[in-house]
């Protein structure tokens, strides 16, 4: 199926999307670049004021939206709905701070005058996933367009609907024709793309195949990039730890968009003291979730975005049993139409096992066991990715031990790994590189030009 609405709670197609042909690609690069001559010119307070109205316009319409994003994907509402209402966040927050991220910055130099000035970089590629299809396109557009570039979106294949009420939201909003086209293109034709010298840089956020041959092409190209990938989170929990609080936040970093999150937590590692009892309480909080159609604010899980994603994530919880871990909750395809997959828990997982190296995209939770910090530590650090981290311990000496010790983007302590428009995000690792949001989001595509005056 080539770009494509279907409803992953019913398996009906609602639209399907022809592929931009060769001549209308190029017709919207040509407009990108044109756009790009006179909007970086445009005043920040007159992007600003583009950005506050997107961010209106996804309040007042955050329940269709949210819709759309729901049907297309499977989210279940009330997250659609709150995915609608952070982008809003997003907006107003580089609407408010990007003139002073971007202000001019002295330097004292043996020069009369100097400078760092933050200047844009022209058409960038955003090659965006399902999971969080308005978030993850907003998160990348509010900086860009604040800095001054235009944005070509390049939406994972599954969400057109999104991508094209992303690009309206911003067009009505005001924004100038071209500063932010969607274009409906498969992935085979991202290569020409980075090889156009109309695009001066890539962000892409997906699978670590997806950001290897992104990268790869892109280099081939001397083009910038930012790589935001996938992720094993570890969910550490001390002998310390206030059990319900971990217990109850444990459910909801593992099955929050039907567990299809990068930043989910998906290996719980806890300690020996504590384990019996958070495994008891964390069982019986999983098997109390219910999945079903995902318009029905009841539901805590809806069906997986593709059935491919369903097929692929059950074959990881076979090949795992089948490499001696224990199934204690869940495991089995359910009957009838839909991507539907139940919460499922796996304990007792040996070492060299598929946990060590694939992340498990959906509804399914890892537990271990371990009897200290520095083996919680290892075990945690074990998989080639390094997204988040949540800990949870009141043992100070533990608390800095996970922070400078976890190999991840982010330490969380006590509480789950989300993102926030103030805080930096992204991975090392396998996880990608480079960062999202905050004032570091915004300097990733801008020129930082250094400015010397002799007078
Ligand atoms: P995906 O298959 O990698 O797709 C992501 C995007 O990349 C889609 O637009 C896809 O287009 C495109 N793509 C795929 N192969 C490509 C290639 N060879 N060259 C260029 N573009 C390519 O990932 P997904 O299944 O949609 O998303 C799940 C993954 O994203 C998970 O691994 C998850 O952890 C990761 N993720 C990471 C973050 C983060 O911030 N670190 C956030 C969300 C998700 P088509 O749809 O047309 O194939």
């Amino acid at each position: 199926m080539g770009i494509a609405s279907i409803n992953p709670a019913t398996g009906e197609t609602i639209k399907t999307f022809t592929d931009l042909s060769d001549a209308e690609l190029e017709a919207k690069l040509e407009r990108a670049d044109r756009a790009f001559g006179q909007y970086r010119h445009t005043m920040m307070v007159q992007r600003s004021r583009w950005l506050q109205n997107a961010a209106d316009i996804l309040e007042q319409k955050a329940q269709a939206f949210g819709e759309i994003i729901t049907l297309e994907m499977g989210k279940p509402i009330a997250q659609a709905v709150a995915e609608v209402n952070k982008c809003a966040l997003v907006c107003r927050y580089y609407a408010d701070n990007a003139a002073e991220f971007l202000a001019d910055r002295p330097v004292a130099t043996d020069a009369s005058f100097s400078y760092t000035a933050y200047h844009p970089l022209g058409a960038i590629l955003a090659v965006m996933p399902w999971n969080f299809p308005f978030w993850q396109v907003f998160r990348f557009a509010a900086p860009a367009l604040m800095a001054g570039n235009v944005g070509l979106l390049k939406h994972a294949s599954n969400v057109p609907q999104c991508a094209l009420a992303i690009e309206s939201i911003l067009s009505e909003a005001g924004f100038p024709s071209g500063a932010f086209q969607t274009l409906l293109i498969g992935a085979d034709r991202v290569a020409a793309l980075l090889a156009d010298d109309r695009i001066q840089a890539a962000t892409l956020t997906g699978s670590e195949g997806a950001g290897m041959s992104l990268a790869e092409e892109a280099g081939k190209n001397l083009k910038k990039t930012v790589l935001e990938l996938g992720g094993s989170d570890p969910f550490i929990v001390m002998g310390s730890a206030n059990l319900e609080a971990a217990v109850s936040t444990a459910v909801t970093a593992r099955m929050l968009n039907s567990g299809q999150s990068c930043i989910a937590a998906k290996r719980f590692i806890i300690h020996d003291s504590i384990a019996d009892e958070f495994e008891g309480r964390f069982l019986a909080k999983l098997e109390a979730l219910r999945f079903g159609d995902p318009l029905v604010s009841e539901n805590d899980l809806g069906p997986l975005a593709t059935a491919g994603i369903r097929a692929e994530l059950h074959q990881q919880v076979q090949t795992l049993v089948k490499q001696g871990a224990k199934l204690r909750l869940g495991g089995e395809l359910p009957e009838g139409p839909g991507n539907f997959y139940p919460a499922t828990l796996l304990s007792d997982i040996p070492s060299g096992t598929i946990a060590d190296d694939q992340e498990l995209f959906g509804p399914v939770a890892l537990l271990f066991r371990v009897s200290t910090i520095d083996e919680a530590i290892a075990l945690a650090n074990r998989v080639p990715y390094g997204l988040g981290a949540s800990a949870w311990t009141t043992v100070e000496p533990e608390q800095q031990q996970f922070i400078s010790e976890l190999e991840a983007g982010a330490v969380f302590l006590n509480g789950m790994v989300k993102s926030d428009p103030r805080l930096p995000f992204g991975g090392i690792k396998k996880s990608g590189y480079g960062r999202e949001l905050a004032l570091e989001g915004i300097q990733e595509f801008v020129n930082i030009k250094t400015v010397v005056i002799n007078q």
